[in-house]
C-alpha cells in the first residue's frame, strides 16, 4: 500500500471517528498521548491507528527505565524494551483512537 493509499485511508478512519462522536478535528497541540510506562507492551496498535503519525514503537532509553515498577521491568525485557514514543505528540488532534485500540490501556490523553 502506497503512503498516499495509508493517508487516505487514516483519514476515512479519522472521519469514521469524528462521526462516531470523537473529537477528531481538535486543534493540534491542545492535548497529547500520554504512556504509561509501566504498561506499554510495544504491540504498535497505537502506530497502526494513529491518523497523524504521532507514534512510533522502539527500544525504550534506559534512562527512561529507572521509573518503572518491578512488574514494568518484567515487562520491558519480556519484551526487548520495545515501547511505543512520540516523536510527533505536537501533531495529536485527540481523536482518541490510540486509547481505544491498546490492548494494555497504556495512553491517556492530557492538556499539553
Ligand atoms: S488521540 Fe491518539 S490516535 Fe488520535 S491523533 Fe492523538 S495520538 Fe493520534
Amino acid at each position: 500500500m502506497s503512503r498516499r493509499e495509508r493517508s487516505a485511508r487514516r483519514g476515512g478512519r479519522c472521519e469514521a471517528a469524528a462521526s462516531a462522536a470523537v473529537e477528531c478535528k481538535q486543534e493540534p497541540g491542545l492535548f497529547v498521548p500520554v504512556i504509561d510506562r509501566n504498561r506499554c507492551e510495544g504491540k504498535a496498535d497505537c502506530v497502526e491507528v494513529c491518523p497523524y503519525e504521532v507514534f512510533v514503537v522502539t527500544t525504550l532509553p534506559v534512562e527512561q527505565r529507572t521509573g518503572l515498577s518491578f512488574l514494568g521491568r518484567l515487562k520491558g525485557r519480556a519484551h526487548g524494551w520495545q515501547q511505543a514514543l512520540t516523536p510527533n505528540a505536537e501533531a495529536c488532534h485527540a481523536c482518541g483512537l490510540c486509547v481505544k485500540a491498546c490492548p494494555e490501556s497504556a495512553i491517556t490523553l492530557a492538556r499539553a
